[in-house]
């Protein structure tokens, strides 16, 4: 129990949204609150980038800023608040959901106008495979935007859990007349402007409703009217229904007004799970035996979910994101990569205040600290201060493209290799080397990734390659209950056999019916479209 004063008071979570429902505005709103003003601009930056996507060098200045950017801490009401961000391009989802491994909660961002988008019904999934508890922000009241209600049907249906609303809107769009805080029962008015600070908007208690309907006329009675039939048709509040996934508060607020914005920040530290528990595997007698790791746990141990390499191509050093698991980090103590039980030796170790990476003096469980290293550390890894243990959990997807590699000049071989191996390492692409031999194989969740690949093996590897189509379409990852069993199926598709950069075996398609038929043939072999680092 030694650390749990610390761990207690710490929350973790994401912002999920579509492009364009206002994230980037909030999580600039939600820095404001813990005093770092010159965050806003930095953000801002960001987002200029952001948005020439389809241009792969604006991904790679992406890449140095998001490093900066892609996880604040922030202290806020006597809690340390980490926020993730999760990188916007659809391309990217793979590493999306990696990072939704590395929070207790998320926070959903909706836009008024357009209810749960196609981005966000993905990110729903994987919080919902994982029983993330959601906080839901409908955006952009200050616009003329659909009826409360439909949004909050629409949020029950596309969620699968039901609503329970915490603030109520008064009007929207030029009639926005403000919030009602059902908790409180009080009226906040709504002003526009973006430098407001919540102390500058003025609430009313819902007893005056006499002055209140003087002031809002019709729209008050309305709002009054349907937030009455919100509650009748949505759930009561149940936090522990909420802790496990299975409901979530809705606040209704404008973003770049910094409106509705504190009530979702206090929602985050009051009803959001601190740092909870996580299985990880031991080896006992050599088999795995699962171990649940506490927050409070003394031994330090975290989990590395994202690898980003550094700007500089000269360098080759990388920052490895851990999320704590348990126990305190401090400078200078040793650690160790379960998977090669070798000493960490970082080159440097950053916390992420806002956007200043600043040496860590301390870091607890649902801390996330950046390590600088020069490779040895892949996604996935456990790093413990000695213990052997390994966290189980974080997901890799079965590419949906597969692209062959061809090197331009044979003599770069081994650079080529050293860089498949390291960009692999790093998430950005999958790779699988066929185990009838020939070239190596791309596999991806989204087309960018190729160009990404191709043009970093260029920049840092000094690899010119050329991608060509192949005829896979999907893979699998396999296992059997016996050995024999895998020999069997493996001598039956002799030519169809690749193992990934984790040296998993897995099964290349060319179609959809592959899979089906191979399952049929082999009705033992299991078939796995997603593979969790073990
Ligand atoms: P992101 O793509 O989700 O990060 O979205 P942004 O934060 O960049 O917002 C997209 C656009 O919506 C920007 O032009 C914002 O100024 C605008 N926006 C964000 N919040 C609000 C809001 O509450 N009201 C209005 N009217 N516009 C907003």
């Amino acid at each position: 129990m030694t650390y749990a004063l610390e761990t207690r008071r710490r929350r973790t979570f994401a912002i999920i949204s579509h492009p364009d429902a206002g994230k980037t505005t909030l999580t600039e709103k939600l820095l404001l609150f813990s005093g770092a003003i010159q965050i806003a601009g930095a953000v801002k930056g960001r987002k200029a980038s952001r948005h020439a996507t389809s241009d792969w060098m604006e991904i790679e200045k992406q890449r140095g800023i998001s490093v900066a950017s892609s996880v604040m801490q922030m202290s806020y009401r006597d809690h340390v608040v980490n926020l993730l961000d999760t990188p916007g391009h659809k391309d990217f989802s793979e590493d999306t959901y990696r990072v939704l491994t590395a929070v207790d909660s998320a926070l959903m961002v909706i836009d008024a106008a357009n209810g749960v988008e196609s981005q966000t019904r993905r990110l729903i999934e994987v919080c919902r495979q994982r029983d993330t508890p959601i906080i839901t922000f409908v955006n952009k009241m200050d616009r003329e935007v659909r009826d409360p209600l439909d949004i909050l049907d629409e949020v029950e249906r596309e969620l699968g859990m039901p609503c329970c609303p915490v603030t109520w809107p008064v009007g929207q769009g030029k009639q926005f007349g403000g919030i009602i805080n059902l908790l409180t029962q009080t009226m906040t008015v709504f002003q526009p402007g973006s430098e407001r600070r919540p102390q500058d908007f003025e609430a009313i208690p819902l007893a005056e409703a006499d002055k209140l309907r003087a002031r809002f006329g019709q729209a008050f009675d309305d709002a009054l009217d349907s937030m009455e039939l919100a509650q009748g048709a949505s759930a009561p509040w149940d936090h522990e229904a909420f802790l496990a996934g299975k409901l979530t508060p809705v606040f209704f607020g404008s973003g770049v007004n910094n409106f509705g914005v504190m009530e979702v920040l206090d929602a985050v530290v009051d009803m959001s799970p601190p740092p909870g528990p996580r299985k990880s595997s031991l080896l006992v007698n050599k088999q795995p035996v699962e171990k649940i790791i506490h927050p409070e746990d003394e031994g330090f141990s975290g989990v590395v979910f994202k690898v980003q390499a550094n700007m500089d191509a000269n360098h080759r050093d990388r920052i490895a994101f851990v999320r704590v698991a348990s126990g305190k980090y401090t400078p200078g103590m040793k650690m160790k990569v379960q998977r090669t039980a070798k000493e960490l030796r970082p080159t440097s170790v950053v916390t992420f205040m806002s956007q200043r990476r600043e040496a860590v003096e301390e870091a607890y469980a649902g801390d996330i600290i950046g390590f600088t290293t020069h490779g040895g550390v892949q996604l996935g890894d456990t790093i413990t201060d000695g213990a052997s243990l390994q966290f189980t959990g974080l997901p890799f997807f079965a590419p949906e493209m597969f692209m062959t590699v061809v090197l331009k000049n044979p003599l770069r071989t081994k650079q080529l290799q050293q860089g498949l191996m390291q960009l692999g390492e790093e998430g950005a692409i999958q790779v699988f080397k066929p185990e009838a031999g020939g070239n190596m194989l791309l596999g991806a969740v989204g087309q960018l990734q190729f160009e990404v690949v191709q043009h970093r093996l260029n920049t840092e590897y000094d690899c010119d390659i050329r991608l060509e189509g192949c005829q896979y379409t999907a893979a699998r990852w396999i296992t059997a209950d016996t050995p024999a069993e895998l020999r069997e199926f493996e001598n039956a598709y002799p030519l169809r056999m690749a193992r990934d950069a984790a040296d998993t075996l897995a099964y290349l398609c060319t179609s959809p019916y592959d899979v089906r038929l191979a399952q049929e043939r082999f009705p033992k072999i299991h078939f796995h479209p997603l593979r969790e680092h073990a």
